[in-house]
């Protein structure tokens, strides 16, 4: 499901299909260039492309057309997105390396995850196991800590938005929708997100606004997500899924056979009052993390079947 930006209204850029860039991409100003080797995949308003440098570098460069951002509106989202992702230094944050132009496009050089996303993994192996999620949701939160201590809010986390490099570890990309918090205490009131994990305040609290707390709403989310296989609030139609977060409405279904300690730290994470959510730091103090095996890596074959971690 794509993410939304401002109720019921979606990206305009979203609307334009960027054309393919040529297969020699070349930075004029540094008087480098990249050759296109493979298409890795779409979003909203972007294409992505494996590259390879002039080493031999495996990279990705996803390319926005300009005509897709020819609004001033878009042009400074993009801008934005760019600027957020070009501050952040973090080995769980897909690594931004270079941006450049042509006539065309807008192209940002980007660490190569060569195992995709969380998403497209999840599609294969319908859910994960709990050892699995640890190791995931540890890398995860240090992502969170350390943008929220740039006072960066991601606002987008979701299984679509959460790479795996050729290790098997966590590469959280997709800038598109965080915000800065430039001054403590300042609070956001656009209304934006993906459906299925967006925060309650966001859609419901437009007097307050939100905060850093939507990012650790997301990571409840995702956890659910992680084992069950689908998320908490998912329904047929986006007006549902809105209904059952007001309400707070999601279950565990016996089969599934979620530990206590998963389900007590998943609904711990989905309190509807942000204040009450725990931080970052409380989640990592969680039974959950010290209940069961926690796997030093996650193999390769992880990628089709279920890693015994006994
Ligand atoms: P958008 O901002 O338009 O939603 P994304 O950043 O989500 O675009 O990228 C779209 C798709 O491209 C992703 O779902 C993924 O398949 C692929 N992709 C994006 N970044 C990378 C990367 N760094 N390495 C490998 N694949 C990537």
């Amino acid at each position: 499901m794509a993410a939304v930006e401002e109720k019921g209204k979606e990206r305009e850029r979203e609307k334009i299909v960027p054309p393919t860039p040529p297969q020699i991409i070349h930075d004029r100003t540094r008087g480098v260039f990249y050759t296109r080797v493979g298409f890795l995949g779409e979003g909203g308003f972007a294409r992505v492309y494996e590259v390879q440098d002039r080493h031999g570098q495996r990279k990705a460069v996803k390319v926005v057309s300009k005509a897709a951002v020819r609004t001033k509106k878009n042009k400074t989202k993009l801008w934005a997105e760019i600027k957020l992702h070009q501050m952040l230094n973090h080995p769980n944050i897909v690594h931004f390396e270079d941006c450049f132009e042509d006539d065309e496009n807008v192209y940002m050089i980007l660490e190569l995850c060569e195992n995709g996303s969380l998403m497209d993994l999840l599609r294969r192996r319908k859910r994960y196991s709990e050892p699995e999620a640890r190791f995931f949701l540890v890398q995860l939160i240090a992502a969170c800590q350390y943008m929220h201590s740039t006072n960066v809010i991601h606002r987008d986390l979701k299984l679509g938005n959460l790479f795996l490099d050729g290790d098997m570890n966590i590469k959280v990309g997709d800038l598109g929708l965080a915000a800065l918090i430039e001054n403590p205490g300042d609070r956001k009131k656009t209304i934006c997100g993906t459906p299925n994990y967006i925060a309650p305040e966001v859609l419901f609290d437009t007097v307050n606004g939100h905060s850093f707390e939507v990012d650790i709403w997301s990571v409840g989310v995702i956890l659910y997500t992680f084992l069950i296989g689908k998320p908490p609030f998912q329904t047929k139609d986006v007006k549902a899924i809105y209904k059952r977060i007001r309400e707070n409405r999601y279950e565990f279904p016996p089969e599934k056979d979620i530990s206590p300690a998963a389900q007590d730290l998943i609904m711990s994470i989905l309190n509807p009052n942000p204040a009450n959510r725990p931080t970052l730091s409380a989640i990592l103090q969680h039974p959950f993390f010290s209940d069961g095996p926690f796997p030093p890596r996650i193999p390769a074959a992880a990628n089709d079947f279920p890693p015994d971690f006994r």
